[in-house]
């Protein structure tokens, strides 16, 4: 392969085809993890490209010329966004928004990138033509259940869900702890507590639409043994594949915090962090997928993709499917996480089927 990085430190591995012209094959995932995460997220879609793609030209050169992607940032964790690497790719950049964001060290991403000799500055030509790219496959560990609870091999995802995220801080008045009368309260940190228990009740009554909802931050402050909370923010994270009942989830979790503040005389103000559509995948590479596992009898589903995955950027350019394949008790984002080999080669033996359909 020749191999390049670009600006924002996406690389690309590329094999030539016969013909120079056709568009190109694209497979590949992120390497990059959140903090104390585990060693399969992400990884097993790049290694399981560039195997895919050996094994195919070990047969011989394909008519179009074929890449293995590896997206550059894709975990939020640490600038609060997501999907870096691969939103410069389709053009999807906010660079007003990204140059002042700084990590917990202090850091801006463009300081973090020139450090690794990388150009923010450049990244708007990090966009690759989308004409002149047949398609995008990203192999990736479910990082749920359904798989190995149903002794499937691969989940061939049809959509990718998408969260709407809120940033709720309770405003309310810190206290001596020892002085101060129960009733004269205004604790932030009791009106945040009903807020976390409304976003559990509303996803549970939209749980079986596939809504999940998590309250995963909090800070409270001033944070002490001895002083009634003052201040609370937390994140909020509602997800799903239908993006109007994401929504008015959202919407009815707004009016719950409201009222939770009336009740305890505290102030709440929620901003939207981020709002994504949920992404419908390519029908045509799904049915290749499906083609591809009936052919080498490799057990498969059909499935919704409850994580976030570059591919639901890259599927709004280029026609794109995500495999799945079992993951242990379906844990990810933990040191715990594990695929094995097994199940990852099969996870391979599914994606050359497809790559072969595509570029051959
Ligand atoms: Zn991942």
């Amino acid at each position: 392969m020749t191999v390049r990085m670009d600006a924002v430190g996406n690389i690309f591995g590329r094999v030539e085809g016969t013909d120079s012209d056709a568009p190109v094959v694209a497979a590949g995932s992120h390497i990059d993890t959140v903090p104390t995460g585990g060693n399969f997220d992400g990884s097993v879609g790049v290694i399981g490209a560039m195997c895919a793609i050996q094994r195919i030209m070990a047969k011989g050169k394909t008519k179009n010329p074929m890449e293995v992607w590896v997206f550059a940032g894709h975990e939020s964790s640490r600038f609060g966004f997501a999907h870096l690497g691969s939103r410069c790719i389709c053009g999807f950049t906010e660079i007003d928004k990204w140059k002042n964001l700084k990590d917990t060290t202090g850091k801006t991403v463009p300081e973090v990138l020139a450090n690794r000799g990388l150009h923010f500055d450049q990244i708007a030509g990090c966009k690759r033509d989308a004409s002149k790219i047949k398609s995008f496959a990203e192999l990736h560990i479910e990082q749920g259940p359904i798989l190995e609870d149903g002794n499937l091999n691969v989940g061939i995802v049809t959509d990718i869900a998408a969260p709407i995220r809120l940033s709720i801080k309770v405003k309310g008045t810190a206290a001596h702890s020892g002085t101060t009368p129960m009733r004269s309260r205004h604790d932030a940190l009791v009106a945040a507590a009903n807020i976390v228990l409304a976003v559990r009740q509303r996803a549970n009554a939209e749980a079986s639409k596939g809504i999940v909802g998590t309250v995963g931050y909090m800070s409270v402050k001033p944070g002490a043994m001895n002083i009634v909370p003052g201040d609370v923010e937390m994140w909020v994270d509602v997800r799903g594949n239908d993006f109007d009942l994401v929504s008015s989830v959202i919407d009815n979790i707004k009016a719950d915090a409201q009222s939770a503040a009336e009740a305890e005389g505290v102030k709440v103000e929620i901003n939207t962090i981020s709002s994504s559509h949920p992404v419908h995948l390519s029908d045509e590479l799904i049915k290749l997928s499906e083609d591809a596992c009936k052919e080498q009898k490799i057990p498969y589903t059909f499935m919704i993709g409850g994580g976030g995955h570059d591919s639901q950027e890259i599927g709004q350019i280029i026609p794109t499917v995500v495999l799945h394949i079992p993951c242990l008790k379906g844990v990810s984002h933990t040191p715990e996480e594990f695929a094995s080999i097994d199940d990852i080669m099969v996870g391979i033996d599914a994606l050359t089927g497809l790559l072969e359909k595509l570029a051959r």
